[in-house]
């Protein structure tokens, strides 16, 4: 689709102003230099890049990937004109603080654009995204020297980052990093291992790139408390020039989806002369490494979030101007075919589209949202409570988009009949993109074992008593606003169900059976992801609700978000209570099955 508008506006603006009023957080003082306008102009201008000059090359782009060649990565020629535009639009220090060369927007703000940029061309992001990542990782823990050198040219944009963590043993298992650091007088360490999949890892688009690799220091102990975090750069300043610092690129991966965004295999210390700088204490480097991971979690669940949308828009548009068929009643073959949205399966295809997808929008800036309270509500109760919830809806956050944002661009193919599943059209390539969501910054299998092993049962629970204590409200309101009692009745039913299985699994982990207790964390994940996004939905609901009475132009909007908020409620959430019969019982066919019964 020529025009495809990439997210509904009205959507976003109904999250960020009707459902979360942002515009409140201009109270606290460290937003007090923004105001509403501060924010629709950042959001403009986002979506006026996102839609005029990212999408239109993303065809290209996907069509023509990076190339690697005598040792260095050439990107498609269209990413090296929208770079400095989205550099322009300052989104990698948008959230930094002013000090620090970032335009001190909220978390919140920035992701909705983020959602646009993504939505737009998602290759072309990322090298953003992950420089953010990296520059905060050294606003946060690095040396003076480190954050003058490398930090402020990559908030700039002149320089980039990556997060060098993966190695071929290495990769959920991030304990068994091997990458060895030998320190040396000097001060520096020298580096010596192999990275692979590093995203951004190279690419002719600036002038450096910043690693911020995890490496071992010689004779430290075994598993992740031996684990240090080093930067690393392609060149290094030396003489007030720029050498190469003997990190070179062996290898491309040729990959199925974010075709212009290169993972490349990085060697470092061939020649013996990789330096890197230590960032924060020597072996608390994977502690360190978290904050980038917890970011990274917020930010694949933007691009999960991001690549259903776009699909759900073409999807949409598709459904409206494809006619085939004629309704049930009227078989007669002299009257026109209608479009194919005029059939109740295609608009169960599509209410369920819009369902994740406006669900997920809902969920990645509630998060992000969060995150600005934790990081800067005045009240110390209150910043603690926004980081409980921000803690444990992180792995939700990164999950959700990842799975359910699959199904939606799976459905966005099927809507698309036999084209879709031609590349003449775009569906094809988003579900390619959208696969990657459950694989990288930890795959579903590790977030389940994150969500159910350490984040729910953190602090006895805390998290979840904070989450049920939202449901208690968003179900008040929902009763208050009219909204059919039922669905505030199912989700707080949910959400018991959710606390009661959590603290049965945790008595098994106390009793020493960690095996048992986390046999379905990815069942626990699935029902979590269920639970949450139906708590948004329902809160969503009560606004629609409200606005259905207060604005009659509005009817329409409100009326879909009625039928969204049915869908899920009605016909996803029963799965949860199927989900959490799984992990309180137990069921054991893959506990037992051996290896060589298969
Ligand atoms: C395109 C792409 C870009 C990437 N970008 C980066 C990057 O920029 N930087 C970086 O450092 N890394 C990057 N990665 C690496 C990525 O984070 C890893 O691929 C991921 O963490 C999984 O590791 P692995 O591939 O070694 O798979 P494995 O760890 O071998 O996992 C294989 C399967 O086994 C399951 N599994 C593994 N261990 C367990 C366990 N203990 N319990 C239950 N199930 C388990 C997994 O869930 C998975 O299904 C990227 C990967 C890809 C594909």
């Amino acid at each position: 689709m020529a025009g495809n508008p990439l997210l509904s506006d009205r959507d976003v603006d109904f999250v960020l102003h009707d459902l979360l009023d942002v515009g409140s957080l201009c109270r606290l003082p460290h937003f007090r230099d923004h105001s509403r306008e501060t924010f629709e102009l950042y959001l403009r201008s986002a979506r006026r890049l996102a839609r005029e000059v990212l999408y239109p090359s993303y065809r290209a782009v996907d069509e023509a990937p990076a190339r690697l060649q005598g040792g260095a990565v050439t990107v498609h020629p269209a990413l090296r004109e929208i770079y400095p535009q989205l550099v322009a639009l300052g989104t990698i220090a948008a959230p930094r603080p002013a000090e620090v060369g970032g335009q001190q927007l909220p978390h919140v703000v920035a992701a909705a654009a983020d959602l646009y940029l993504m939505a737009g061309n998602l290759s072309a992001t990322s090298f953003l995204g992950l420089t953010a990542g990296a520059g905060h990782l050294l606003e946060s823990f690095g040396t003076e020297e480190l954050r003058r050198t490398y930090m402020a040219r990559m908030y700039s944009g002149e320089w980039s980052g990556t997060m060098a963590l993966t190695e071929p043993q290495a990769g959920s298992s991030l304990g068994d990093v091997r990458t060895r650091a030998r320190p040396t007088p000097a001060g520096h360490h020298l580096l010596d291992g192999a990275k692979i999949f590093i995203s951004g890892g190279d690419q002719d688009l600036t002038g450096n790139i910043v690693h911020l690799v995890l490496a071992r220091i010689e004779g430290a102990p075994p598993g992740v408390k031996g684990i240090s975090l080093f930067c690393v750069p392609k060149l290094r300043p030396e003489a007030g020039r720029l050498v190469p610092n003997d990190v070179k690129v062996s290898g491309l991966i040729h990959k199925i989806g974010w075709r212009g965004f290169p993972s490349v295999v990085l060697s470092l210390g061939e020649e013996g002369d990789c330096r890197g700088w230590l960032v924060g204490q020597a072996h608390q480097g994977l502690a360190h490494m978290f904050q980038m991971m917890n970011e990274a979690r917020i930010m694949v669940g933007c691009h999960g979030v991001a690549t259903a949308a776009v699909a759900y828009q073409e999807s949409l548009e598709y459904a409206r101007t494809r006619p085939q068929g004629r309704p049930l009643a009227s078989r007669d073959a002299t009257r026109p075919q209608v479009p194919i949205v005029a059939h109740a399966d295609v608009r169960r295809m599509l209410l369920r589209q819009k369902a994740i997808v406006e669900g997920g929008v809902a969920l990645v800036l509630t998060v992000a949202h969060q995150a600005d309270l934790a990081g800067h509500a005045e009240a110390p109760e209150a910043r603690a409570r926004a980081q409980r919830l921000l803690d444990l809806l992180t792995p939700v956050a990164k999950s959700f988009p990842a799975e359910w944002g699959f199904e939606s661009n799976a459905l966005a193919v099927q809507i698309h009949g036999g084209y879709g599943y031609s590349s003449e059209y775009l569906p094809e390539a988003w579900l390619r993109d959208q696969k990657l969501n459950s694989i990288h910054e930890g795959t579903t299998g590790i977030q389940g074992l994150d969500l159910l092993g350490r984040r729910a049962v953190a602090d006895q629970g805390a998290g979840l008593r904070t989450l049920l204590e939202e449901i208690g409200s968003a179900a008040a309101q929902a009763r208050q606003a009219g909204v059919d009692p039922a669905w505030p009745a199912a989700v707080e039913r949910a959400g018991a169900a959710l606390a009661e299985t959590t603290m049965a699994l945790a008595k098994k982990g106390l009793s020493g059976d960690a095996e048992g207790m986390l046999l379905h964390s990815t069942d626990y994940l699935r029902a979590a992801c269920i639970l949450v996004v139906s708590w948004l939905w329902l809160k969503q609901a009560a606004v629609a609700q409200a606005g259905l009475a207060r604005d009659a132009a509005s009817r329409p909007f409100h009326e879909g978000k009625l039928c969204a908020a049915q869908y899920f409620i009605c016909t996803e959430l029963p799965d949860l209570e199927r989900l959490l019969r799984l992990c309180r019982d137990g069921e054991d066919s893959y506990g037992r099955m051996r290896e060589e019964w298969f």
